[in-house]
């Protein structure tokens, strides 16, 4: 399988892995754009939401923001709030064809984003 994520998440490929579960992997990303910026991926490859159908979207979507949370809640960002971002296709800016979610925190977010 030639995608970069798939490869985070069997190890082929070193990453800052923050936490895992059954379901979904959460780690560093490479260029971060806020002072904590951590992708969540499901370890299952879904190319994107576009690529999801019925019940598997909340399923996969449930497993990753889930996770995301919960490393949110860990790192402490609770309180003083996050942005959970999910970039589909070419206009939604997305560059790497595995889902991941952007959670991003330690700064004011604006609106609307770029
Ligand atoms: P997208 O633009 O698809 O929503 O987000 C892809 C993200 O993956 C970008 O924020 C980019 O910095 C990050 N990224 C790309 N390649 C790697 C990599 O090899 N390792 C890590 N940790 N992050 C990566
Ligand atoms: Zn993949």
């Amino acid at each position: 399988m030639d995608c970069i994520f798939c490869r985070i998440g069997s190890g082929d490929i070193p990453a800052t892995i923050v936490t895992r579960n059954e379901h979904a992997i959460a780690f560093r990303d490479l260029h971060p754009q806020a002072p904590t910026h951590v992708l969540v991926i499901p370890i299952e490859h879904v190319a994107s939401t576009a690529h999801l159908s019925g019940t598997d979207i909340a399923r996969v979507l449930g497993q990753v923001t889930a996770l995301a949370a919960q490393v949110a809640s860990d790192l402490g960002l609770g309180d003083a709030g996050y942005r959970m971002v999910v970039n589909t296709g070419p206009q939604g800016g997305q560059t790497v064809d595995h889902l991941h979610v952007h959670l991003l925190g330690g700064r004011q977010m604006h609106w609307p984003p770029g």
